[in-house]
């Protein structure tokens, strides 16, 4: 009998988690009664509603409820790393808890990886229904332009929602980088990955923990975690500067000989002063960002920091 493990990242959810539980349960009798059995890893991630208060009421009821609190919020990749390395299962399945993840996909995955021999099946939502039109825009342009700068393959609107072996959830755990980008380390190990589309879905309740700024700061993160094409591009920039340099040198050399050269052009300088300040301040910028995630990788601190679990006696 196969083993699943649901790492569900929570932060804020204490009126979604009762509705996933329910809609879990009812999955999980209706399509693996005798197929499979379930524990259910929730990794609170620093909550300051009650959701911790709901899970372990879903605990003292649920032997299969197993449980992670953070100190603090450590944020959804972290939370995901702590579920994977706590879990137990043969098979191992990461989910949100707002049922944006559809847990009636769950036996359409295994059926996937039982008896097509995938390792890992993966989902993407094909809609961005449900999302104001400004996000949408901007996460099809950083999908255009990080898979043009990586090597490694982010395929747009994919989800954290999967189905994965356990050798692939080693794989994952293996890399044990600090700035984590899910969606890149999943392209990273490889593996034979089925795609599952489907439409998108509404959070059921609660709201959405991603602003704007949020969501820029991750694509940056995924950028410098995986491509160094802005490193090679200041680079680039650089050098065409000092090739226009110097035909503007010999330009201006020339003009001098041939008319003679009154002190003028003023204006012209002060504009090419500021230009190329500011592409100077802009790739060192680029160079920071890398340098910045060096400085976090160096010191080594932990992914996460573990406040209590359903082991300690409450
Ligand atoms: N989440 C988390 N830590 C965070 C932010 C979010 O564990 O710091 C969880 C959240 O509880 C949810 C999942 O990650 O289960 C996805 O978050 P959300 O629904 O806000 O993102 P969206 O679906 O809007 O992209
Ligand atoms: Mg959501």
């Amino acid at each position: 009998m196969d083993k699943i493990s649901v790492i569900v990242s929570c932060y804020n959810e204490e009126k979604a988690l009762p509705l996933f539980y329910e809609e879990m349960e009812r999955v999980r009798k209706q399509d693996f009664e005798n197929l499979a059995e379930f524990e259910y890893i929730f990794v609170n991630d620093g909550s300051k509603d009650k959701t911790l208060a709901e899970i372990k009421e879903l605990r003292n009821k649920d032997e299969k409820v197993r449980y992670i609190s953070f100190s603090r919020n450590f944020g959804k990749e972290a939370a995901m790393y702590a579920g994977l390395e706590a879990s137990t299962g043969n098979l191992v399945t990461l989910m949100d808890a707002d049922l944006q993840d559809p847990p009636a996909l769950l036996k359409q995955m295994y059926d996937a990886i039982k008896e097509q021999g995938y390792d890992t099946v993966a989902t993407r939502r094909v809609t961005r229904k449900g999302e104001p039109p400004i996000r949408s825009f901007f996460a099809r342009l950083f999908y255009k332009i990080i898979n043009k700068m990586s090597s490694i393959e982010m395929v747009d609107g994919a989800r954290d929602y999967r189905l994965m072996t356990r050798q692939v959830v080693d794989s994952i755990l293996s890399l044990k980088e600090y700035n984590r980008y899910s969606k890149g380390l999943f392209s990273f190990v490889g593996f034979d990955t089925k795609w599952i589309e489907y439409e998108n879905v509404e959070r059921v309740a609660g709201e959405t923990k991603w602003s704007f700024w949020k969501l820029f700061k991750y694509a940056i993160e995924g950028i410098t975690a995986f491509s160094t094409t802005p490193l090679i591009l200041s680079s680039l920039i650089g050098l065409l500067f000092c090739l226009v340099a110097f035909i503007a040198i010999i330009f201006i050399i020339v003009r001098t000989l041939i008319f003679g050269d009154p002190t003028s052009g003023w204006p012209s300088l002060v504009c090419i002063i500021v230009f190329v300040s500011g592409i100077q301040l802009f790739t060192i910028g680029i160079i920071g960002q890398y340098l910045s995630k060096t400085y976090l990788e160096v010191k080594k601190r932990p992914i996460y920091i573990v406040k209590e679990t359903e082991q300690d006696k409450n």
